[in-house]
């Protein structure tokens, strides 16, 4: 299937894991990045999918997920890291990246994912100095 990509971004490997999400421009601090898109899905479906090695699932609500490996625009390649240049928000169930800081281009994109459908003990590898070496933030 081919990946229709968001304008702006390009997919290329990442330090961080496999592949990343790159800019190919200038998103000034609070500009929006790219919206989520995927395949809706129910919870019940979205923890089924989560034996996968790759999450790419992604909550809009208490019912429903969207799934970026079906009809994804690049966007589910953004990698976790502990000091993210972006941040998610969800507006009348539309899945959007917004700007944390200026990203300037050729900038690997990335997000806190806080939680997410991996164990609580998945191991970070985002590098960063404040990295706190899970994925998911502990509750406690
Ligand atoms: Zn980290």
């Amino acid at each position: 299937m081919k990946l229709k990509l968001h304008p702006g971004m390009e997919i290329k490997s990442s330090t961080i894991e496999g592949k990343g999400c790159f800019s190919k421009t200038h998103f000034p601090r609070g500009r929006k990045i790219a919206e989520y898109t995927g395949e809706r899905i129910s919870h019940a479906e979205a923890n089924r999918r989560s034996g996968r090695r790759r999450l790419r699932i992604c909550a809009i609500n208490d019912r429903w997920s969207l799934d970026g490996s079906k009809g994804g625009n690049g966007t589910h390649y953004i990698n976790h890291s502990c000091e993210p240049n972006s941040y998610m928000k969800i507006l009348y169930g539309h899945i959007l990246f917004i700007a944390l800081r200026d990203i300037q281009p050729g900038e690997e994109i990335t997000l806190d994912y806080e939680s997410t459908l991996h164990t609580n003990d998945k191991r970070c590898t985002c590098g960063a100095p404040s990295c706190r070496g899970t994925i998911n933030k502990s509750e406690g």
